[in-house]
């Protein structure tokens, strides 16, 4: 959308309040993105009143969802963009800052918009990484879930579409891409590709430039040696697995619809571990699903303690509209739920503490993201075992780069050899021994 209005003559502004117009792009998965989503809205509503906006758009999956029902719960839009619209957003905005009478407010279609290489795009945050789409949409089945209502069945970009992104962004200086999707171990099946993922992943390491591809959410399913070789053996895919696994318990394994139980998770776990060495895993669970009894939940805590997972996400059930999970009985309380999440990421922290801990005396290349917005004098990096913005930090005294590195100072998509001093919490700190040039 960005990329599309600038091309078409918008001038963007970081500051809401100097815009005419706001567009909030919306998330409808769970509840509590659903609840942020609404309350970003309504809180931009109050800006048509004392700021300069004339036109206030909700887009994305939440305007997809809810459609016209979003327009008459929250009065204050002009407009309800879904996901199907993307691409017609410069036109959606001049018509609604038309002066004429407005009669069209909403504009949903299917399938959702896929965009392609030649789309202009306008990145925001860190130049040297990017998120690349590979696929839009998701024809699994999970019973929590409300995504493949929202993005539909799964839609494939061909190779040589993303190759050629990443061949653009490369030449703009991205060093890291991060390959998503609905269900990304799935990809190319609907064109017609047996192992899509891995002939996707050997033509973009041959993109010159490129130093780190890291691929997001894979289904814990279709896991070939084939790709795990291609992990180990390939150094630009980072040593880095991103799979949510949801539970652990074959009942709600099973209640949930994912395909697979706790015998076939494990070994798969252990094979991605044996494959990989030094792999870092990242999962995510879901606590509180309808029929998770306590022996359910403290089977699963006391995997979550015994797997020793790199980083657990952990979300709370909730109903979802339109899902089968919604209609199904036995629905845990929600204090029992927030005691459940608690439970597990008190477990989890002690885990990643430990982990930091042993991290002390390594010496790690590390992507600079830039100085540290919190403390000045300390830059920001990440070793390939930390992704974007989900995981922690390496921190950096910006007096160890004279020590340290002679020759240049470090700037944001440098990558340096950095020994790992100290750990806290989630994060680590060291220091540059030298710049690598790449
Ligand atoms: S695989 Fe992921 S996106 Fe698809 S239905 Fe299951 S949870 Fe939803």
């Amino acid at each position: 959308m960005l990329g599309t209005l600038v091309t078409e003559g918008f001038q963007l502004t970081g500051d809401p309040k100097q815009a005419e117009v706001v567009i909030v792009n919306t998330c409808g998965f769970i509840e509590e993105a659903k609840q942020e989503s609404i309350n970003t809205i309504l809180e931009h509503g109050h800006l048509k009143k004392s700021g300069t906006c004339r036109v206030l758009i909700a887009a994305g999956c939440l305007a997809q969802r809810y459609q016209g029902d979003l327009l008459k719960e929250l009065p204050e839009l002009d407009g309800v963009v879904g996901t199907g619209e993307f691409g017609k957003i410069a036109e959606i905005c001049r018509e609604l800052l038309a002066p004429k009478k407005r009669h069209k407010r909403l504009w949903i279609s299917q399938p959702p918009y896929l965009y392609d290489e030649l789309a202009p795009r306008l990145r925001l945050g860190k130049q040297h990484s990017a998120y690349v789409k590979i696929a839009e949409g998701c024809n699994r089945n999970c019973t929590f879930c409300a995504i493949p209502l929202m993005r539909g069945k799964q839609r494939s970009r061909p190779v040589e579409s993303i190759v050629a992104e990443a061949r653009q962004l490369a030449a703009e200086g991205v060093k890291e891409i991060n390959l998503i999707s609905q269900d990304t171990i799935n990809y190319g099946v609907d064109l017609g590709l047996r192992q899509g993922l891995v002939s996707l992943l050997r033509d973009l390491v041959k993109v010159d430039g490129l130093r780190w591809i890291r691929p997001f959410y894979l289904y814990p399913q279709q896991v070939t040696d084939d790709l795990l070789d291609l992990y180990a053996g390939e150094e630009k895919i980072v040593k880095y697995i991103d799979m949510p696994l949801q539970h652990i318990n074959d009942r709600v394994l099973a209640r949930m619809h994912r395909l697979g139980n706790r015998t076939a998770i494990e070994s798969l776990v252990d094979r991605i571990r044996s494959r990989i060495p030094g792999v870092t895993f990242r999962t995510a669970f879901i606590v509180g699903f309808p029929g998770e009894t306590d022996a359910a939940f403290t089977e699963l805590r006391t995997y979550v303690e015994q797997a020793e997972f790199d980083r657990v996400a952990v979300f709370v059930y909730s109903d979802e509209d339109d899902t089968s999970a919604a209609e199904l009985g036995d629905k845990v309380e929600q204090d029992i739920m927030d005691d459940r999440r608690n439970s597990i990421l008190s477990v989890q922290e002690a885990i990643a503490a430990s982990k930091g801990r042993a991290k002390i005396g390594s010496v790690l290349d590390v992507l600079i993201d830039g100085r540290s917005e919190e403390t000045e004098g300390v830059l920001e990096g990440r070793h390939e075992g930390l992704a974007p913005e989900i995981d922690g930090v390496v921190y950096i005294d910006e007096d160890s780069v004279d020590a340290g590195c002679k020759t240049s100072d470090p700037a944001s998509g440098d990558f340096c050899r950095v020994e790992i001093t100290d750990a806290a919490g989630f994060d680590l700190v060291g220091r540059i021994m030298t710049t690598t040039a790449h």
